[in-house]
């Protein structure tokens, strides 16, 4: 089965992990600062702040910004549960947005204006043009775990140019990997210092003192990032730019071979943007039976994503009016797309989704 995604490992990830297996440190040593202050050089950010998942950072974002009960974080109805549990695990109410047809991101012009906090997801890794908000919320919080390595007309993303924080994933499938992983970068010191606190227990190293005092005033968890991670995740980040570049072009090999097929291909982003294509979804008639007979060819196609109004979780108590959310669903369909793909995988996969098409139109 050809995967939808999946990670490049070299040698070098190798031996950078099996070098800090052999260290004294197998966390909170030197190689997850040194991790997180080559991610903030690469997205110019003054700080980053590494977690063990992307889903630990974004709910450390939702929490360091002060989101709670009696606060309402809007997101796009079409994402990864994480987006939206994030607000849900500080007690704060989730609105759900509907998306645009031709980016599949949030509508900017549907964002309720009285929310408390935006989470902005990249959807596929195209970014959302945060300048197109009517009203910016308190707090804007982005959802970058697909979008690690875009580019805006306004700088890389996770430059929070126009957000408060932005958070990265680095789960097997995104752009680069820490196996595990997850990071914030912010341009607020006061924000980077909440985060590290919540990452580690709550934990403040007051001024003065005895030599051994730590001090909490608000509860924390365990949210580290090991050093084994950060050693993968800093050596990956050396080939972030490769990644993205062989993700684009083997897109525009997509957007060629599949022109003359009846089917929506993605949006490439406006001039000056650059895609970080995580996913490469195609909207096709017919969506079951092409995923079911693309899948018995060994194409491992996926979907992305059950709407999040469609779980029992966000639809229990409302009734959500989100069509256009509703008619991407029906016919998304994300193709295989990861740096190791061949053009003679991807002609494979083009050559099945012709045949599969003809089946389902005859
Ligand atoms: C992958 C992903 C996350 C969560 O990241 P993990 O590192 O898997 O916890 C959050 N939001 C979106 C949109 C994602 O795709």
């Amino acid at each position: 089965m050809i995967p939808y995604g999946r990670q490049h490992v070299d040698d070098d990830d190798v031996d950078a992990v099996a070098e800090v297996l052999r260290s004294a440190w197998l966390t909170q040593g030197p190689t997850g600062p040194q991790f997180e202050e080559d991610l903030a050089r690469r997205v110019d950010a003054p700080f980053a702040v590494a977690f063990s998942s992307g889903t630990a950072a974004l709910h450390a974002a939702v929490a360091a910004a002060g989101i709670g009960p009696g606060h309402t974080a809007a997101t796009s109805a079409l994402t990864f549960a994480a987006s939206a549990n994030c607000a849900l695990y500080e007690g704060a109410a989730v609105e759900l947005v509907d998306v645009e047809p031709d980016t599949l991101n949030l509508d900017p012009t549907l964002v309720p204006p009285d929310v408390d906090c935006l989470v902005a997801v990249h959807y596929a890794g195209l970014p959302l043009d945060l300048t197109r908000l009517a009203r910016r919320p308190r707090v804007v919080i982005e959802d970058a775990a697909h979008a690690l390595g875009a580019h805006t007309a306004d700088g890389p993303v996770g430059n929070c140019a126009h957000s408060d924080m932005c958070v990265f994933s680095f789960h097997p499938v995104k752009s680069m990997t820490a196996a595990e992983g997850g990071a914030v970068t912010t341009r607020s010191a006061e924000l980077a210092d909440r985060l590290r606190r919540f990452r580690n227990h709550g934990i403040e190293q007051p001024t003065g003192g005895d030599p051994w005092a730590y001090e909490i005033r608000e509860v924390g968890f365990n949210h580290r990032l090991s050093d084994v991670h950060a050693a993968l995740g800093r050596s990956q980040l050396r080939k972030l730019d490769r990644f993205v570049e062989r993700r684009n072009e083997l897109a525009e090999r997509y957007d060629q071979l599949l022109a003359d097929l009846p089917l929506r291909t993605p949006s490439g982003g406006p001039a000056g943007v650059r895609h970080a294509r995580h996913l490469y979804p195609v909207r096709v008639p017919e969506r079951a039976a092409v995923y079911r007979r693309l899948r018995e060819a060994d194409v491992g196609v996926q979907v992305h994503y059950v709407p999040l109004h469609h779980h029992p979780r966000f639809a229990e108590g409302r009734s959500w009016h989100l069509p256009r959310t509703d008619e991407a669903y029906a016919e998304l369909l994300s193709l295989p797309l990861f740096p190791d793909l061949t053009d003679r995988q991807q002609d494979d996969v083009v050559t099945a989704l012709r045949r599969v098409l003809e089946e389902v139109a005859g």
